[in-house]
């Protein structure tokens, strides 16, 4: 079964919302709501009317269906939320920052609950679907929401489980448009009216090329001046996609400052060897990673990606002997994408790479400049502790990014127990060694989160595992020794 179904009708009710909108009537109350259905983060179960929400009085993050749930809560053994309110009335704080950002774009609609419904916006421009969708494909779709609360009637229990048993038949592979011979076009892949396309190749749309970005007045800090530098309106729902690349570059030249847009010149051109970790979606979209070379002037990008994703497709590539994927199987290998930007943009390169090998392994790698990864969880994750480890005792700058604060500031502990079990003296201010900040450059809008209502948006907030001090520095031998010798002290115990 395709996702055409479940997909279509989200696409349905989005045309709908957009006439009604246009119209200019009034929208009765209850007639399009795509919030989420509510769960209790006591019991867990849905609440449901004629039940009312409460909300926890102190940090207003969590919901509940009684009050009795919200007291047992408090006080359970493991993790009582009584630990976690005050850390959590501290992420509320955010919340007016972050709506303000979704509410910037004409698209970013706020749902009743304070959410975002992703796929109804995606549904608006007609770019929601399984496949045939460009860089929007999805195969498998995400895990519905209530797509059905835009109908009370249509808002119950079956209509929920119709809408699982759909899904739990898609195929759930990420990039298989890199199982084709080639990319595609600006206007294959984004499948919008070119006003709204942030182009990569400008033959034909010489009017669209941004200024060499050293010389954009403030520099590309945020989604306004990223729209103004790329000369579309923000009706363009670009950064729906965009914000993995925009993410990668603020992790790079905000987070690590292992490079920027001013550190090359003509005379002067920069290598820098990423390793992109944990790829899933990311491989949808992998031409849009273009965007660092145009951000990153006189540069020559070499990004490899790495991860489970990497492999189910490599495994798929197999079968198909002139498509993309299968050109990282060559010795040496090829990049699966290249890309330059004109000489006016400052003639930078990008080559990206797919790793061969599951898991990230320093030994079969020229060492990368940074290691970088997209809404990790690498402390929810135990394929992460090695990555982390070595990153950590071996000076190799890595960032990542969160849905979270909350997430963050555990990963955060997580990293420093790490150091303190290895006898480390690496980490003396967590603040200032490991920052969590917010990512001006997360993807707009709310993640439709049933029990708790923080700041959560899919590349939300970046922490820093490790970054050299000077930036952009690499270990000494003698530093790489006493890293490994850390790490193995770690792993294997004193020796
Ligand atoms: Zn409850
Ligand atoms: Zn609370």
């Amino acid at each position: 079964m395709d996702s055409s179904m479940y997909f279509g009708l989200s696409t349905k009710l989005a045309k709908e919302l957009v006439q009604a909108e246009q119209s200019g009537k009034p929208i009765p109350a209850g007639r399009f709501d795509f919030g989420v259905e509510t769960a209790c983060a006591g019991c867990k179960e849905n609440i449901m009317p004629p039940k009312k929400i409460s909300r926890c009085s102190a940090c207003q993050a969590a919901l509940y269906c009684s009050t009795q749930c919200a007291k047992r809560h408090w006080n359970e053994t493991s993790s009582p939320h009584k630990s976690l309110c005050p850390h959590n009335k501290r992420h509320m704080q955010r919340l007016p920052e972050t709506q303000a950002v979704v509410k910037s774009f004409p698209w970013g609609r706020l749902e009743t609950d304070g959410t975002f419904n992703l796929e109804i916006a995606r549904g608006r421009f007609s770019v929601l679907g399984g496949s045939g969708y460009g860089y929007w494909s999805h195969r498998g779709g995400t895990v519905p929401h209530a797509v059905g609360g835009f109908d009370a009637s249509a808002s119950t229990a079956p209509y929920a489980q119709f809408m699982q048993n759909l899904l739990k038949n898609l195929d759930h592979l990420n990039g298989y448009d890199l199982l084709k011979p080639n990319h595609l076009s600006d206007e294959q892949g984004w499948k919008l009216s070119p006003k709204f396309i942030p182009y990569r190749d400008f033959t034909k749309n010489k009017e669209r090329r941004p200024l060499l970005v050293t010389k954009f007045d403030g520099g590309v800090v945020d989604w306004d001046s990223w729209y103004r530098w790329r000369k579309i309106p923000k009706d363009s729902p670009a950064a729906l996609l965009m914000h993995f690349p925009m993410s990668v570059y603020q992790m790079l030249v905000h987070c690590l400052k292992i490079t920027s847009p001013s550190a090359g010149c003509k005379s002067r051109r920069v290598n820098l060897n990423v390793h992109l970790l944990g790829v899933e979606v990311e491989l949808n979209f992998v031409p849009l990673f273009s965007e660092l070379a145009l951000l990153l002037p006189f540069h020559d990008v070499q990004m490899t990606l790495v991860g489970p994703g990497a492999q189910r497709l490599l495994d798929k590539a197999k079968n198909y002997p002139s498509s993309i994927a299968i050109k990282c199987f060559s010795s040496p290998p090829s990049p699966i994408f290249t890309y330059s930007t004109p000489p006016e943009c400052g003639s930078s390169t990008i080559s990206i790479y797919l790793c061969t090998t599951t898991t990230w392994d320093p030994d079969t790698f020229p060492t990368p400049d940074a290691l970088v990864a997209c809404n990790a969880g690498l402390a929810s994750y135990r394929d992460w502790f090695p990555v982390i480890s070595i990153a950590l005792f071996t000076h190799l700058p890595f960032a990542s990014t969160e849905y979270t604060e909350q997430s963050a500031e555990y990963q955060r502990a997580y990293i420093l127990t790490l150091l303190e079990a290895s006898g480390s003296k690496l980490s003396d201010d967590p603040a200032d060694n490991h920052p969590i900040e917010l990512n001006p450059f997360h993807c707009p809008g709310q993640r439709a989160i049933p029990m708790f209502r923080l700041p959560n948006m899919f590349n939300g907030f970046t922490v820093v595992v490790h970054k050299t001090p000077e930036g952009g520095r690499k270990a000494t031998s003698n530093e790489l020794d006493a890293g490994m010798k850390a790490y193995e002290r770690l792993v294997f115990g004193a020796a």
